[in-house]
């Protein structure tokens, strides 16, 4: 089968920006694209960088974006990408730094690990146990899912909040953090909780699913920020404003079966909504400004019922 490639290249050394090369190569069907670009590197382009090690999508080393998706090179097929595309597009992972061609620093994303201290911390004021800590049966899914990761990034780079807000902690440090709170032999959850609640962290997701879409081993970050979001607010750890905005939310259909979005910014931002005042004079001028007293919906006892069946099920 021969496959047309193109390549971005870039060696800041000598390139004053990233261009891209094109190449066609006769390859066995099953070949993956990390098997691709070795075998460009060895017969056509010798200066060609990247990362690999595995091969087997076990060190997550060989990420990078594939016709516009982050992936692991040595699981996307070339056949796949062939039938659905014409063609290959390969990229560097985006929002890090190129270092040569498909090499990225990856440093930008191992600080956003860190943050979330992802190491056991056992309540220093529990006597150590005679045996090892034991994991509660009923969360070794969350623990389980978790450490599935690999840190290849993927998640991260995709992820269309980091794209805007690059202080976002990011699905892959929040799945990481939702392992430690999950995990009972774990002794420090409030403090946990109330970090990733903090600006730039969990409440910070759209909820757009990018990260569990990409993730090549079934993490499934989004389900990990939604769980930590859910026992934050258990908890009563209430303060970033994402949350008061999804109560804010609750309340109005709990309320009226509508959503009253006069009231919205102010309970979401408090006092803080003072500085929204420009934008909010330019919206009435455009006749913009909801009203904010509202009739509640004709069926308000369908809208109470389906509160009380969502409280029985919590
Ligand atoms: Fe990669 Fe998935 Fe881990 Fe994100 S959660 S870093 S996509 S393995």
């Amino acid at each position: 089968m021969l496959v047309s490639f193109k390549i971005q290249k870039f060696n800041p050394e000598v390139d004053a920006k990233p261009y891209y090369r094109d190449y066609e190569i006769e390859l066995p069907e099953r070949a993956t694209v990390l098997e691709s670009i070795i075998a460009i590197k060895e017969e056509i382009d010798g200066t060609l960088s990247f990362r690999c090690s595995c091969r087997s999508a076990i060190c997550g080393s060989c990420a990078m974006r594939i016709n516009r998706c982050a992936k692991l090179a040595c699981k996307a097929r070339v056949a796949d990408e062939v039938n659905r595309h014409g063609s290959i597009l390969i990229e560097p992972l985006q929002k890090l730094k190129v270092i040569k061609d498909l090499v990225v620093d990856m440093d930008p994303f191992w600080r956003m690990i860190e943050k979330v201290k992802p190491y056991l911390m056992p309540d220093p004021n529990e006597a150590a146990p005679e045996r090892e800590r034991l994991v509660d049966p009923s969360t070794t899914e969350d623990v389980i899912r978790n450490s599935l990761c690999i840190l290849c990034a993927c998640c991260h780079t995709d992820c269309n909040v980091a794209e805007l807000e690059p202080g976002f902690v990011g699905p892959a440090a929040l799945a990481k953090g939702q392992r430690y709170v999950a995990d009972t032999r774990d002794g420090a959850t409030d403090e946990r909780l109330k970090s990733l609640s903090e600006p730039h962290g969990l409440w910070e997701c759209a909820r757009c699913f990018a990260c569990t879409q990409v993730c090549p081993k079934g993490v499934d970050p989004r389900e990990s920020i939604r769980r930590i979001g859910h026992l934050a607010y258990e908890r009563g750890i209430r303060s970033d404003e994402g949350i008061k905005h999804a109560q804010a939310f609750l309340d109005s259909v709990k309320a009226s079966g509508r959503l009253n979005e006069a009231t919205l910014p102010l309970k979401t931002k408090g006092l803080g909504v003072v500085g929204m005042t420009p934008m909010a004079l330019q919206m009435f001028l455009k006749g913009k400004v909801p009203f904010p007293i509202q009739r509640p919906v004709p069926d308000m006892e369908e809208i109470r019922k389906i509160f009380e069946l969502t409280e029985k099920q919590r």
